[in-house]
């Protein structure tokens, strides 16, 4: 089987192919004009993961929200779970930058972290 995507690790967006055996082994990578776009390929071929950025509600603070991320990749398919998960939260201010906001969403051992501060009123 042949995959074409299109590499997002940078701005460049090259082209890639990947041809996949029948048992799922990866047998070669095309397109990429550097490693992290053969990395990117084979992960996003097996395990396909994304970072997110989203904002938190906060109570008690001179902002209504504040912005945040996954401290690492979470799995491709439990985006949008995360997502609800991250949209029910909500925090109690003062909220420092590289608070853990949100810890091990959905058990994939990775934390939401605050990516601003948020003051108390
Ligand atoms: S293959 Fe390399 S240069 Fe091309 S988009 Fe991916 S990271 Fe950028």
């Amino acid at each position: 089987m042949q995959k074409n995507i299109i590499c997002v690790a940078c701005p460049m967006g090259c082209g890639v192919t990947v041809e996949i055996a029948d048992n799922g082994e990866i047998l070669s990578v095309t397109g990429n004009t550097c490693k992290r776009g053969d990395a990117y390929a084979r992960t996003e071929c097996t395990n396909p993961v994304r970072s997110l950025a989203s904002t938190v509600k906060v109570k008690g603070g001179i902002y209504n929200v504040v912005p945040c991320k996954s401290a690492g990749a979470l799995p491709k398919d439990k985006i949008m779970e995360c997502m609800a998960v991250i949209n029910e939260a909500e925090v109690k201010a003062p909220v420092s930058l590289g608070d853990v906001l949100v810890k091990n969403i959905l058990g994939t051992g990775i934390d939401i972290v605050a990516t601003n501060h948020c003051p108390a009123k």
